[in-house]
C-alpha cells in the first residue's frame, strides 16, 4: 500500500492551507475531507474580514480558490469519513470508511462545530441574521439590536462584545441564572446596553430572506409570544452560543487533549511525533479563518522538516 509524506484530515481553510504548503514543497500530499470543503465557512455569505477579501468574497468562493491552489500543486483528494487512526511509529494508518490510508506524517485539521438551538428558521436564516460568531459578524449589526441565546461564559462575553456594536443587546436565557463565571457576569449586568430575558427559550425564527421576528417561550408558564424587528430596522440579530465542540472523538485516548480540544505547541505539533494539528480542532485563543491557515501553513512546514529528518531528504519551501 502506498504510502504519503503528509496526509491532511480536513478540509476547510486550515487544511487547503496546510495542503497548499505540503504540495508546494513537492511532499506527496492527501488531503481527506468527508463531505464539502470549507468546513464552518462554506455557510458565510460575506467573508469581510480575511486580509485581502474584497466586496463579494463568500466562503465558497474564498474556499474554491483554496482547493484549486491545491490542486495547482499536486496535492491528491479524496472523499472519505476518516473512523480511525493509528498515530504511533513512523507509518500512520488512518482508516476511512472506503479505504486505509498511509502517511509518514498526519495533520489534524477536523475542526468544531456550534451546537444549534435546533428550532424551525435557525438553519434556513444562518448568515441571513442568525450567526454563531461575533467576531465575524457584529459588524453587520452596527446600531441595530441583537438577541444572544446561551448563558454561559462564552454567550456572556459575546454579548458584551456585541454591544460595542448593536443598540441594544438582549441576552435569552432558558433558566433565571447565568451559568457564566461570576466576574463576567457582574461586568454584564454593569453593561448599560445589556438587557436580560430569563427563562425563556427560542422556539422559531421568521422572516422574508432575511431575519424579521422570533417566537420565544417562557419556561415556567409555557406561554409564546412573537418578537418582532423594529419597523426602522427591519431585521434585527440572533446570535446563538450554547456550546461549541471540537469533531475529535476520533482521537480520544491517542492524543493529548483539553474538553476535546487537541493540544499543540506553537508550531502545531502534538504530543506524538509526526502528527500535527491546525485549526479549530486545537486548544487556542481565536477561531477565525485567518488563523485556521497560518496553522495550516505552520503545520505543513513542520510536518516537511519532521520527514526530512525521518527520512534524511532534500527539503525545501
Ligand atoms: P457552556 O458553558 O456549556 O454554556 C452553554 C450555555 O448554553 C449554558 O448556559 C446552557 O444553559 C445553554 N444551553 C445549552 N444548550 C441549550 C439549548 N439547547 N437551548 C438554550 N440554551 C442552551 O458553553 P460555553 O459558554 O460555550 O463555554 C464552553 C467552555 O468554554 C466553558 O468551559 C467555558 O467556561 C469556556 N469559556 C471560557 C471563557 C472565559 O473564561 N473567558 C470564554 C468562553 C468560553 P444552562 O446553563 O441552563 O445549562
Amino acid at each position: 500500500m502506498k504510502t504519503y509524506d503528509i496526509v491532511i484530515i480536513g478540509g476547510g481553510p486550515a487544511g487547503l492551507s496546510a495542503g497548499l504548503y505540503a504540495g508546494r514543497a513537492k511532499m506527496d500530499t492527501l488531503i481527506i475531507e468527508k463531505q464539502k470543503y470549507g468546513g464552518q465557512i462554506v455557510i458565510t455569505d460575506e467573508l469581510e474580514n480575511y486580509p485581502g477579501s474584497i466586496e463579494g468574497e463568500t466562503g465558497p468562493s474564498l474556499i474554491g480558490r483554496m482547493v484549486a491552489q491545491c490542486d495547482k500543486f499536486g496535492c491528491t483528494r479524496v472523499e472519505d469519513t476518516i473512523t480511525d487512526v493509528e498515530l504511533e511509529g513512523d507509518v500512520k494508518v488512518i482508516k476511512g470508511l472506503k479505504e486505509e490510508y498511509r502517511a509518514k506524517a498526519v495533520i489534524i485539521t477536523g475542526g468544531a462545530t456550534h451546537t444549534t438551538i435546533g428550532c424551525p428558521g435557525e438553519k434556513e436564516f444562518t448568515g441571513k441574521g442568525v450567526s454563531y460568531c461575533a467576531t465575524c459578524d457584529a459588524a453587520f449589526f452596527e446600531d441595530f439590536e441583537v438577541f444572544v441565546v446561551g448563558g454561559g461564559d462564552a454567550a456572556v462575553e459575546e454579548a458584551m462584545y456585541l454591544t460595542k456594536f448593536a443598540r441594544k443587546v438582549t441576552l435569552i436565557h432558558r433558566r433565571d441564572q447565568l451559568r457564566a463565571a461570576r466576574s463576567i457576569q457582574e461586568k454584564a449586568f454593569a453593561n448599560e446596553k445589556m438587557e436580560f430575558m430569563w427563562n425563556t427559550t427560542v422556539e422559531e425564527i421568521k422572516g422574508d430572506g432575511i431575519v424579521q421576528s422570533m417566537v420565544v417561550k417562557d419556561t415556567k408558564t409555557g406561554e409564546t409570544r412573537e418578537i418582532f424587528a423594529d419597523e426602522e430596522d427591519g431585521t434585527f440579530g440572533i446570535f446563538v452560543f450554547i456550546g461549541f465542540k471540537p469533531l475529535s472523538s476520533i482521537y480520544e485516548g491517542k492524543i493529548e487533549m483539553e474538553r476535546g480540544y487537541i493540544l499543540t505547541d506553537d508550531d502545531m505539533h502534538t504530543n506524538i511525533p509526526g502528527v500535527f494539528a491546525a485549526g479549530d480542532i486545537r486548544k487556542k485563543s481565536l477561531r477565525q479563518v485567518v488563523t485556521a491557515a497560518a496553522d495550516g501553513a505552520i503545520a505543513a512546514t513542520q510536518a516537511g522538516k519532521y520527514i526530512e529528518e525521518l527520512a534524511g531528504t532534500a527539503y525545501k519551501y
